[in-house]
Formats: structure tokens, sequence, C-alpha cells
């Protein structure tokens, strides 16, 4: 079986959601996972902002604006006077509990359950929509499957375990919808998987169920070579390799989130991205092969700080990068780049809840510096870390760029640099210029 997500935009209107229909419905067996209709969860967002803040008149006004989107989108969806009935229902539901959290105090419950309606209603209108048009389909409540541990990390046990379970209940059916990027946590709490989910949602899901593939649908033709928003006339990349997805994922490339790759890698499952509005193109295949060695891509993350421990106690001492280390672990909070010299060590950090007491606590080894708005810029390719003369073709193309660190020979597959957030888009239109459109 096949696991197919469908982004916000291949669901944001009644023509797209029919689009994604004629594409699913091939008589073959499959899991859908869907994401909000575009433009839901940003709102949520920013409703459950308001909310913290206690400004509940302004979030009720936004709350009946997406709620009269909704009723637009019900009375297009659907042909018969019924179904527009059962869907306005739906939207009434999911609104009211919305709305059940604009008195009393707020808590981070009700953010989650708030975020969580956006996939709860978009899977619901599309299992009617199926319904409706003939289609033999059944909503698999992703609460009742999807879970986070304590650490926020998917418990992919328990998903294995409760997704049989849960297909089981629902019974047999061609077409099963469900919602991706919501969960419970380990308290049974309604949660998500933050921000993009959907896709993890989906290779979560086809890891557990052992899919014969899984596929991401969105706006786009499939992986390209650099980040479409800030370049011009990036290109599509046929293939790459669960490694060099995985990196170029996690260092900031939108249309993965980063951590989708990890339980395909692990399973071997292959995934494929694809485009909604042209099902006829490949996409783009992501399996343990590569394909050719050289540069495939390069992609950035923002939100970066810097941290730079200077200590006269570093020189010639052993355990002293441990005990760095050591406070890194204390705040659960995770290093992406690092450097050291003789006296000083440079690391990188994109979590910053606790940046103070990181830095009191890194205070007692010496000067520390941080630098906040940085950008790690990563440069991706098989074999591209060995490749002789490479690094010199790297600064060349980066000539006048303030590179604040570089990380060089930790993985075969990646070379990272960090800049200030202001030359982002120089540097990734140099790296472009100058290493992707020569056949490098
Ligand atoms: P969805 O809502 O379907 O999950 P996203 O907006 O999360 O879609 O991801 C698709 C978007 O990712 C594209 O429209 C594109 O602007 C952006 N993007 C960023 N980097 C890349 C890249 N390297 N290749 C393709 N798309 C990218
Ligand atoms: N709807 C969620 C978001 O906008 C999850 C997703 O679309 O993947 O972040
Ligand atoms: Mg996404």
């Amino acid at each position: 079986m096949k696991v197919l997500k469908f982004g916000g935009t291949s669901v944001g209107s009644p023509e797209n959601m029919r689009a994604v229909m004629k594409i699913i419905a091939d008589g073959e067996e499959k899991i859908v996972v869907l994401s909000a209709m575009s433009g839901t969860t940003n709102a949520l967002v920013e409703i459950s902002g308001l909310l913290w803040k206690k400004n509940r008149e302004t979030a009720s006004i936004s709350i009946g604006q997406l709620e009269a989107s909704y009723k637009k989108v019900v009375k297009k969806l659907f042909e018969s006077e019924e179904n527009r009935k059962k869907g306005q229902k739906i939207i009434k539901s999911a609104f009211n509990i919305i709305k059940s959290f604009t008195s009393g105090k707020f808590s981070q419950v009700g953010e989650n359950t708030i975020l969580a309606q956006g996939e709860l209603i978009s899977t619901q209108l599309f299992t009617l929509l199926m319904n409706e048009n003939g289609y033999d389909c059944k909503l698999l409540p992703a609460l009742e499957f999807m879970r986070i541990d304590e650490d926020k990390m998917a418990d992919s046990n328990y998903i294995r375990e409760h997704a049989e379970k849960v297909l089981q209940e629902v019974g047999p059916t061609t077409y099963y919808i469900t919602q991706g990027y919501i969960c419970r946590n380990a308290s049974g709490e309604i949660d998500n998987l933050q921000r993009g989910g959907s896709d993890y949602t989906a290779s979560l899901l086809g890891a557990a169920i052992d899919a014969e593939e899984i596929q991401i649908w969105t706006d786009i033709d499939g992986f390209h070579n650099n980040d479409p928003r800030y370049v011009e006339n990036t290109k599509k990349i046929e293939q790459l390799s669960f490694n060099e997805a995985a990196e170029l994922a996690y260092f900031g490339a939108k249309i993965l989130h980063p951590q989708t790759v990890f339980p395909a890698r692990v399973q071997n499952i292959p995934v494929r991205l694809k485009n909604t509005m042209n099902p006829a193109d490949g996409g783009t295949l992501i399996t343990a092969e590569s394909s050719g060695t050289g540069i495939k891509a390069v992609a950035a993350k923002d939100g970066i700080t810097a941290i730079k421990i200077r200590s006269d106690r570093m020189l010639m001492a052993y355990g002293f990068l441990k005990s760095v280390f050591r406070i890194f672990e204390k705040y659960r909070t995770p290093i992406d780049m690092i450097s050291t010299s003789e006296v000083a060590v440079s690391l990188t950090i994109d979590k910053k809840d606790n940046l103070q007491k990181i830095k009191n606590d890194l205070d007692k080894f010496g000067t520390v510096e941080v630098d906040d708005n940085m950008t790690i810029i990563c440069i991706v390719g098989d074999i591209i870390a060995e490749e002789r003369g490479f690094a010199s073709k790297v600064f060349n193309a980066l000539d006048g760029i303030p590179i604040r660190m570089i990380s060089y020979g930790g993985s075969r597959h990646n070379i990272s640099v960090l800049v200030p957030n202001s030359h982002k888009k120089s540097t990734l239109q140099a790296l472009s210029e100058n290493l992707l459109s020569n056949g490098n």
C-alpha cells in the first residue's frame, strides 16, 4: 500500500480538492494524509497568539472571518443539499471548539487543540467529498495512533502498533484519509509535529505500515537545486539519496519537514515528491542510492544563533569540550555546527528557549559571545567533501561574503557555512551562479 500526502495548497480550494480526488481515485488501496487548507494553520497560530495575550475581541473577529471562509468552501465543494448541510455541521462543531477557548484561562492544551482543527476540518470535508462522488473512503483518526514521547520525539513503536489497530477497527475500504501534523503527546493530550509536520506524519505512517512508497504531493514539481523563493532559474533534481535529502531538509529546504526522511530511510521506503498541479511529471525520487557525484543542491536554515566561548582553560586541556557539551545537554538544546581552535570553540543552535541560562552557565568557562540572526547555508552532494579542489570552488563562489563559521568534513554529503541572515539571498545566488549552473 502507498501513503500519499497532500499539502496545504493541494487542498487549498474546492477546485484543488477535486484535483486531489482525481489523482488518488485510481482504484488502488491507499492511505491519504492531508494538511489543513492553505492559510488555516497560520490563522490558527495567530488566533492562539491573540488568546495568549488575552486579546479576546480581536481573536473572536479572526475566528469569525475564518469560519465565514469555510462556509463558502462548503457551498462550493458539495453538490447535494444534504452534503452541504453535513459540511456546515463539520465546520460548526470545529469552530465551536475554537470559540470555547475565548473565555477562561488559555493554556498549551487550548492552543494545541485550536491548531489541530485545520487538519480535522480538511480531512472530514475531503472524506465527505469522496463519498459524495461515490468512492469507497473512510477516515482514520490520527489522534488514535500518532504519538510523541516526553522528549517530543515520534514514538515509532506506538505508532506502528496503533496504526494497525485503528486500520482493523475502521475496517476495509479503498481510500483511507487521515490528518497530517496532529498527534498526542506522552500525557495523552493533543499536540503536533511542528509546522510542516504533515510530511513527517506521512513518512512515520508509511514506515509503520511498511508502505511500498511514500509520496509527498505539493505545489512544485519536486526538489529543486536551490530555494526557488530566493533564487531564479532553480532546477528540479530527478533523484536524491536519503542522506542528501535528509541534509537538505534538516538545513532548511521547506519542501520537506526536517525529519521526514528518517523513518523512510530506516525501512528503505522510496519517497517521491510530486506536483498536484502537474501529476504527469515524475517528480523527485529519494532512495538509498545517489545518482552521480558532485554538488546536488543548496539550502538555507534561518533563525540560527552562534555562540563563541573563548577560554584559556581550553589550552592543552582535555575534557573541556565535554564540559561545554554537558551544558547544552542539560538544557536539551541540540548543536548544529561546531568549530574549534586552540583557545575558542564556536557552535550554533536554533532552539533558543534556554539561551540565557546556557550563556550564564558558559560564562563560568570564559568569555562568551552570542550572535543572533544567523543563517546556515548547506551545500549537499555525494562525496563533495573529498573532491579535490572542491573547497576552493566554494570559497571562490563566496568571495565577498562574510562567513562566520565553516563546517567541512563532518559528512561526505555536506559542507555548511554560517553567514549573517542579511547575506542569505546573496549567498544562495552566488552558489547558484558559480556552483550549480555549470554542471558541477
Ligand atoms: P506544502 O504545503 O505542500 O507542504 P510547502 O510550502 O511546505 O508545501 O513546501 C513547498 C514549497 O517549498 C515550494 O513551493 C517552494 O517554495 C519551497 N521550497 C523551498 N526550498 C525548496 C527546494 N529546494 N525545492 C523545492 N521547493 C522548495
Ligand atoms: N498545517 C500544518 C502547517 O501549516 C502542517 C502541514 O501543513 O504540514 O504547518
Ligand atoms: Mg510543507
